[in-house]
């Protein structure tokens, strides 16, 4: 039965698996089934899912490189009744996939849009990375220009939150490196590899020693990454204080002497104090 102008259909934000092809819900099955039609990134990526759950919904091609010209058609579509499904190749869709065009469009058209939550790579990544969760930042992918690149990385030096970056093959080895220039070298961080996969690989320690790691393991190199790196530890008051008063002496009188009163003035153990003039000497 053609579709009704005026009713006003529903756009369908739909998750689907990062490489489990078991990780996808119920409800995200049964809204791909009944829709009109099902937007995809890629549909022959698409047409395997949708075999594997017996998913007989027309499909149609929408990415970042035809989204404006789609989403008209696609509104057209929604405001004569229809449901439409967007999914991308995996993964929620809108997160570094297109999507966020139509969205728009369709909530600017008095469209109801809704979503069928499930998989994201910045969350997976999140969940098993054993870095702080509490608040992070997501960069999406890092400018694949190095300079570019090496101006962002300058930029979050001192973000406190969690950082997070989608990588490609082609530049993990290249943005470690950076990194580990411009961060602290001994900073955590986190590979997170092939995410529910058969080779998943998640890996902590310093930059410098995932650096390493990945040079020599040119099979690690392959596949799908997401960089996840500890925040700038936050200085407690009484380390900024510390801080303040070693400067003042070292400026005037010699190391060792600076160490002794500065420990005798703040209360901290000589080896902290110690171990404060060793940073500051590496700057
Ligand atoms: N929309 C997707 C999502 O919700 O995560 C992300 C799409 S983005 C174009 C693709 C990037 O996500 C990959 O290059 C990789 O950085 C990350 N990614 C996706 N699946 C992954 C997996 N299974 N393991 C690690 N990273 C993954």
């Amino acid at each position: 039965m053609a579709k009704q102008p005026g009713k006003g259909g529903i756009l369908y934000i739909v998750a689907t698996p990062i490489g489990n092809l078991g990780d996808i819900s119920p409800r995200a099955i049964g809204i791909l089934s009944q829709v009109d039609v099902i937007a995809a990134e890629d549909t022959r990526v698409s047409r395997k899912l949708a075999d594997r759950y017996r998913i007989d919904t027309p499909m149609i091609a929408y990415h970042d490189h035809n989204e404006r010209r789609r989403a008209p058609e696609l509104l057209d579509r929604l405001v004569h009744g229809e449901e439409i499904a967007l999914i991308s190749d995996a993964g929620t869709p809108l997160i570094n996939d297109a999507g966020y065009h139509l969205v728009r469009l369709a909530q600017e058209h008095g469209i109801r849009v809704t979503a069928a939550p499930g998989p994201c790579a910045v969350i997976n990544a999140l969940s098993i990375a054993g870095l702080p969760t509490d608040r992070f930042v997501f960069e999406g992918f890092l400018p694949s220009k190095a300079a570019p690149r090496r101006r962002r990385l300058e930029a979050l030096k001192d973000e406190s939150r969690t950082i997070i970056a989608y990588e490609s093959v082609h530049r993990i080895l290249a943005t470690l490196r950076d990194m580990v220039s411009i961060f602290d070298a001994h900073r955590e961080a986190v590979i997170a590899r092939e995410m529910t996969k058969k080779f998943e690989t998640v890996k902590r320690d310093t930059l410098a020693n995932l650096l390493a790691w990945l040079e020599n393991e040119p099979r690690q190199q392959k596949g799908e990454f997401v960089l996840l790196v500890h925040g700038r530890p936050d200085t407690a008051p009484e380390t900024a204080e510390l801080q303040r008063v070693l400067t003042l002496l070292r400026a005037a009188v010699p190391l060792k002497q600076a160490v002794d009163l500065a420990a005798h003035i703040t209360g901290a153990s000589r080896n902290e104090v110690y171990r404060l003039a060793l940073r500051q000497s590496r700057g």
